[in-house]
């Protein structure tokens, strides 16, 4: 009877830390799609309104960045 026990045993062992890994790789791997998804973009600053937009949509003129041409014309 024992014997069943321990065997019992075991096999909860192993169950849980089969589960437990699998939980560990899933949440890895969501943190790996989160930043995937969103990669990390340059943030400039309008010198003119002060607006954050990412530097792909910016205007730059002398080292300086402006949301707009509008703005860029105003400075
Ligand atoms: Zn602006």
């Amino acid at each position: 009877m024992t014997k069943y026990l321990v065997l019992i045993l075991v096999i909860g062992v192993v169950i849980w830390l089969v589960t437990a890994a699998n939980a560990r790789a899933r949440a890895q791997s969501r943190r790996g799609e989160q930043t995937a998804s969103t990669p990390v973009q340059d943030m400039v600053r309008c010198a003119h309104c002060g607006v954050f937009q990412s530097k792909a949509d910016s205007f730059e003129a002398r080292g300086v960045y402006f949301c707009s041409r509008e703005h860029e014309r105003l400075r």
